[in-house]
């Protein structure tokens, strides 16, 4: 069965705990902290493989989860960074975030991109000695692995995509050209699966062809079969719009051309926009002025025209090389660029993996709020700026810092601590 979009559960391996430990050793009498660090939890990799050619192990198999970092332990042993899991995809799939629709990655060859990064490791107690604490009795925990609702969406990569009604010959023309070999009958929708075939042009050149289920009129709406197939001609450098010119079948070529360009907007602007050749078989049943007619209405609107017929192999050779020349001079196959999340959103996603302590001295009436994770964030704000003071703060509520201050009984007036950041608690 041929699967092209699946929806998964990816979390990253959360990193390991670090360790609380002191040195022991005879005749030492009290030996410094050696607890050392957890290891990094296993991320989330997504890799192209040639030999998967549909998605249909995700449709059975939902949630992915990687290992845990190792725990630190003591003599300053480091726990072990846990394995990454891979997870092999067709070549050309495209990940996204369910809920926002976002592009993580574009996997459209073999290198590996990691889509889940695994939680660091928390740190050891023997970070934490200062000279003031010289027995730190804490350590951190590891912090979270990443985690997603996934949509995994199967692109084909080709260069050249076949458009067309139902029934014009699109698999016939790719079973001459190539070697790919799809089921050709003279009932509509006998082409159920996309197919890819390569098309070789001389000794060096070739390119690759997508055969794709016959468009009807409202795919684009999802109306029967269609629209869930163009995401696979998304990709491609060229459109070939195949058009029976015969009309054999009581249908009007001129028509058709136009619901299947209509049905290619409705589903894409950049669709739409992707050069796009028109072809008319079947000429083999059609008289010289049936031909005539439909080239001079297709050339009027400024496509180059060609004419085939793929039973007969008539005019294929012509087709072929013309279809080489216009790839020359195209930009390649187009890959979607990951969205990366924004400098909020990554701040966002920190707040969510990271925890915090208060605690309140009573003598100088201070809050001491300890959270290694604001530490990147405080940095990068500027205490003199209004607005990344207000973003500051905006922070500062949505992690809860200041829900739990409320709750500690916090007046006033009273100095909040953070790092070597103090300010004053108004309401
Ligand atoms: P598709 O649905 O667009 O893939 O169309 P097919 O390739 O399955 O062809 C549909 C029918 O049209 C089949 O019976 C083919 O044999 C026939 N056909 C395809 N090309 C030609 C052609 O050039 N001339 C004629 N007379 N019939 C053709
Ligand atoms: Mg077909």
């Amino acid at each position: 069965m041929f699967v092209d979009e699946a929806k998964i559960y990816v979390k990253a391996g959360d990193g390991g705990d670090g360790a609380v430990s002191f040195h022991r050793e005879k005749y030492v009498a009290a030996g410094g902290p050696d607890g050392g660090d957890g290891g990094r939890g296993g991320n989330i990799v997504f890799v192209g493989d040639t030999n998967c050619s549909s998605l249909i192990d995700y449709k059975y198999k939902r949630k992915y989860v990687a290992e845990k970092g190792q725990n630190g332990s003591a003599g300053n042993c480091f726990g072990r960074n846990a394995p990454d899991l891979v997870l092999k995809v067709p070549v050309g799939t495209v990940v996204k975030e369910t809920s926002t629709g976002r592009i993580l990655a574009d996997i459209a060859d073999g290198e590996p991109v990691v889509v889940a990064k695994g939680g660091k490791g928390g740190r050891g107690n023997a970070h934490f000695a200062t000279s003031t604490r010289q027995i730190p009795k804490f350590a951190k925990p590891g912090f979270r692995g990443d985690e997603y609702d996934l949509t995994l969406e199967l692109k084909l990569i080709a260069d050249v995509g076949l458009v067309g009604f139902p029934n014009v010959g699109k698999s016939t023309l790719i079973s001459v050209v190539s070697a790919a070999k799809p089921k050709i009958a003279n009932y509509h929708f006998t082409t159920l699966t996309p197919v890819l075939g390569v098309v070789r042009v001389d000794a060096e050149k070739s390119f690759v062809m997508a055969d794709i289920p016959g468009l009807i009129e409202d795919a684009s709406k999802n109306v029967g079969l269609g629209h869930e197939f163009l995401r696979h001609v998304e990709r491609c450098r060229l459109i070939v719009h195949i058009v029976d010119v015969s009309g054999i079948e009581g249908r009007n070529p001129k028509e058709d051309f136009e619901i299947i360009n209509k049905e290619l907007e409705q589903f894409s602007f950049d669709l739409a926009q992707t050069p796009q050749i028109v072809v008319a078989n079947k000429s083999d049943m059609a008289s010289p002025e049936q031909i005539a007619d439909f080239k001079d209405f297709v050339t009027a609107k400024g496509y180059e025209f060609y004419e085939i017929s793929a039973a007969t192999k008539k005019g294929t050779k012509e087709l072929v090389f013309a279809i080489s020349n216009m790839l020359d001079k195209m930009p390649p196959v187009k890959r979607f660029e990951a969205q990366p999340l924004t400098q909020e959103e990554l701040d966002q996603k920190l707040i969510n993996n990271r925890s915090f302590e208060i605690t309140h001295d009573e003598q100088d009436k201070k809050y001491y709020v300890e959270a290694e994770w604001l530490w990147d964030i405080l940095r990068s704000v500027n205490v003199d700026d209004y607005s990344s003071l207000q973003y500051f703060q905006r922070v500062l509520v949505s992690s809860g810092i200041i829900a739990k201050l409320d709750e500690m009984g916090i007046n006033e007036g009273d100095i909040v601590s953070i790092f070597d950041f103090e300010f004053e608690y108004i309401r």
